[in-house]
């Protein structure tokens, strides 16, 4: 099955409003490039609605780095799924490496996340991911299947039909050293089999990213990859040159 490719670019805690608005006015300056790709981008939430408004009319979507794992109410500096749809976001990252393992996030909390996002519609974009130690001792398939079935158990299979998958290992964030293509092929295929066993046509639709040290020089390899349908990109989504030349590659791969 074909699967539109997605570019998703998450800024992290970066950004202020004069730089937010150069970042999108360059990347916006290349949008012809990557026609037929989805591109969507993650500010810091204080820059929501300034990105969401310089984004408005563009062919690039807003996405959110995190959401609460509760509903509206007395959860001081919590923000709730709900205000997130309207600010304007379309989707919102959940599970990310560093929510886990910075702030203590559970595989219950990431599930409950997922559940609230699709709630009010947003699309959630799950993380999973190994480390370093885990990758070589050999759990790399047991803590991505142990990630993704928390979610399945929570959400059901049939949710996946309007989420994202992100495999981003977590020795492969921010660190220079990508996955080899190879590599993430073979978890992206354990996760795509994973939810085939339950459903098969889900699993052939689901769009799996990979996250991990992705430039413009690693992107054409990894998007050659069958079962890798796009990336989540931290560093490189902060230069908007950079960012373009993913999305080209991502076009040529379509
Ligand atoms: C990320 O934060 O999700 C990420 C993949 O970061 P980087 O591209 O900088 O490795």
């Amino acid at each position: 099955m074909r699967r539109n490719k997605l570019v998703a670019g998450n800024w992290k805690m970066q950004g202020r409003q004069a730089g937010n608005t150069a970042l999108v006015g360059s990347l916006l300056a290349h949008a012809a490039e990557w026609s037929g790709v989805e591109m969507w981008v993650a500010p810091p939430l204080p820059y929501l609605q300034q990105v969401g408004a310089l984004l408005s009319g563009s062919t690039v979507s807003l996405l959110a780095q995190n959401v609460s794992h509760e509903d509206d109410g007395a959860c001081t500096g919590e923000v709730s799924a709900g205000m997130l749809a309207d600010c304007g976001c379309m989707a919102v990252i959940v599970g990310h490496s560093e929510r886990r393992s910075r702030y203590g996030e559970t595989d219950a909390q990431v599930a409950e996340k997922f559940v609230r996002a699709q709630a009010v519609g947003l699309v959630p974009v799950l993380c999973v991911g190994e480390t370093l130690a885990e990758r070589d001792a050999g759990q790399t398939e047991g803590v991505v299947l142990r990630q993704l079935e928390a979610v399945l158990q929570r959400a059901g299979v049939k949710s996946f039909a309007n989420a994202v998958l992100a495999y981003e290992p977590v020795w492969a964030i921010g660190t220079g050293h990508s996955a080899t293509p190879a590599q993430a092929q073979a978890v992206h295929v354990v996760l795509r089999e994973h939810v085939a066993v339950v459903d098969p046509v889900t699993a052939a639709a689901l769009r799996v990213l990979y996250g991990g040290s992705v430039k413009a020089s690693n992107a054409a390899e990894l998007f050659a990859m069958p079962d890798i349908d796009g990336a989540l990109v931290g560093g490189a989504s902060l230069d908007a040159n950079e960012f373009a030349a993913i999305a080209r590659a991502a076009r040529a791969a379509q």
